[in-house]
């Protein structure tokens, strides 16, 4: 063997070596943006440098060599969205592309909302760690899981303070794992018999751990003003921030009335309580029949007769899945009372009592339209979709989209760049993140261009799962997952689990 044969061997590796050293671009540099940094700030003409997951510079950048560059034609670059409403978070491990969240240029999406969240969560976020998701993930604990691991069946009351002490420590434990804090559900029937002195001992014990308090509150038509107070008790007892879930007035007589809620909650924060408030851009619902009956008289007619004529109108009951029938999905309470020959009140008690142990699930036309645009507009309301990533209503697909194109630029409700802040600085601070939700030097790499002339929602009831256009291009933690038209593949989400100081 000579020592030719030897350098023959050494050629190709030599030729790897060299292919290594050559400098890959391994910066992204996005020119000829409209730059919207979250912040309120009007746009401005910038450059971006990403370097790995972070934002590396912000301004007048010139070309360096380790840049690939982007060009942005002009489009507006803003902070990734922040949704702190979503069912994504159980759906995640089925759908990692998250394309109904990326697709909005939502990046992190705040699962364990009304109640409910995996039990426990630490498994369950550990999981989520090693099959990672397109979308950054951060949960509360739910109030209403850790009643039914003490209460099971018999929910229908309240917690004996034996079994309070025992959620307590339930509750420790996930704030542990990382839970943001505490959530509830209190117009569901899990957690509707839950007296407020066991909400708030549970949401003291979050208050202790830095948490924080979100709540689908205990009525979001009859016992409207009542719960409010509930919420806003919590937020002055234990001092932590507590924010209104899907903020709605979703009762007749309740309409016209949401400039009194915003006084009631601005009074409420000139008294040191950190209230806000998250909303999304519908005026129907999704839920099931049953939480029209939160006292659980679901075979009182009377009942019945008063949520169709206050809280929600026969023609505005559309029934998303129905499991006893099937054929009755995309009709009205109203049109199968009709087919059924039968009264909408007779109909709709019927309708629960055949759903008994199967799924349903309605949409509902609940709001007015001038009390849904002052939710949006309140400065300390941020915009949340409430939505699946592939559920039946158009909020999963649509809501960021829709507040851009119908609120912002038709109807010019508020500017675009205090909008672009709601949906992002705002909303990552209302539930506590850090780092997320400005396009600024050391913060992550939460991007989303889009074009401000053109973005508009097309999902619809008939049509929920339709994206949206005027969505260029999506970021999370540096790495595209959107592009126009479809995911890109990558799963470069992460688990954002509270830490004490955060
Ligand atoms: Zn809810």
């Amino acid at each position: 063997m000579g020592l030719f044969s030897g350098v023959c061997r050494l050629v190709p590796l030599l030729v790897v070596v060299l292919a290594c050293a050559r400098p890959q671009p391994s910066t992204l540099l996005l020119t000829n943006i409209r730059l919207l940094d979250g912040t309120g700030a009007p746009a401005r003409a910038a450059s971006v440098r990403i370097a790995g997951d972070t934002i590396a510079a912000v301004g007048e950048l010139t070309r360096e060599r380790s840049d690939s560059v982007i060009d942005g034609e002009g489009l507006t670059l803003a902070p990734g969205f922040v949704d702190t409403h979503s069912h994504a978070d159980r759906a995640l491990g089925s759908h990692p592309d998250a394309l109904a969240a990326v697709s909005q240029g939502i990046t992190t999406v705040i699962g364990g909302q009304d109640g409910g969240s995996p039990y426990p969560l630490a498994p369950f976020l550990d999981s989520l760690e090693r099959h990672p998701a397109a979308v950054n993930l951060a949960m509360y604990a739910g109030h209403a899981t850790l009643r039914m691991q003490l209460l099971g069946d018999a929910f229908r009351r309240p917690a004996s303070s034996r079994e309070l002490d025992s959620m307590k420590v339930l509750l420790r434990h996930e704030l542990g794992a990382g839970a943001l804090g505490l959530s509830t559900g209190l117009e569901y029937e899990e957690a509707h018999s839950a007296d407020p002195a066991e909400v708030l001992a549970l949401a003291q014990v979050a208050a202790d751990s830095g948490g924080r308090y979100i709540s689908h509150i205990r009525s979001e038509d009859r016992g409207f003003w009542p719960a409010i107070e509930e919420l806003l008790t919590i937020g002055r007892t234990t001092g932590m921030p507590v924010q209104l879930s899907h903020a709605k007035l979703a009762m007749r007589r309740l309409w016209g009335h949401a400039d009194s809620l915003i006084h009631r909650l601005d009074a409420a924060r000139a008294q040191g309580i950190d209230v806000t408030l998250d909303v999304y851009p519908y005026l129907y619902w999704q839920s099931t029949l049953r939480v029209l009956f939160p006292e659980g008289n679901y075979r009182d007619l009377r009942e019945a007769r008063f949520v169709l004529d206050q809280v929600a109108p026969a023609e505005g009951l559309l029934l998303g899945r129905f499991d006893p029938d099937p054929s009755y999905v995309g009709k009205t309470v109203a049109q199968i009372a009709r087919l059924r020959h039968d009264d909408p009140a007779v109909t709709l008690v019927a309708l629960i009592r055949e759903s008994e142990g199967k799924s349903e699930s309605v949409i509902g036309t609940s709001m007015v339209e001038p009390d849904l645009e002052r939710l949006l507009a309140w400065p300390f309301g941020n915009i949340c979709t409430d939505g699946e990533l592939a559920g039946r209503h158009p909020r999963g697909y649509g809501s960021f989209p829709r507040v851009l194109g119908r609120y912002v630029r038709e109807r010019r409700l508020i500017p675009l760049e205090e909008m672009i802040r709601k949906l992002s600085s705002l909303a990552a601070h209302n539930v506590g993140l850090t780092r997320r939700g400005e396009v600024r030097p050391g913060w992550y790499a939460d991007l989303v261009l889009f074009d401000p002339a053109t973005i508009v929602d097309h999902a619809t009831p008939t049509e929920p799962r339709a994206l949206s256009t005027g969505i260029a291009r999506t970021w999370v933690n540096g790495v595209e997952v959107y592009r126009a038209g479809g995911p890109s593949g990558a799963r470069p989400g992460r688990v954002l689990r509270r830490t004490r100081s955060s």
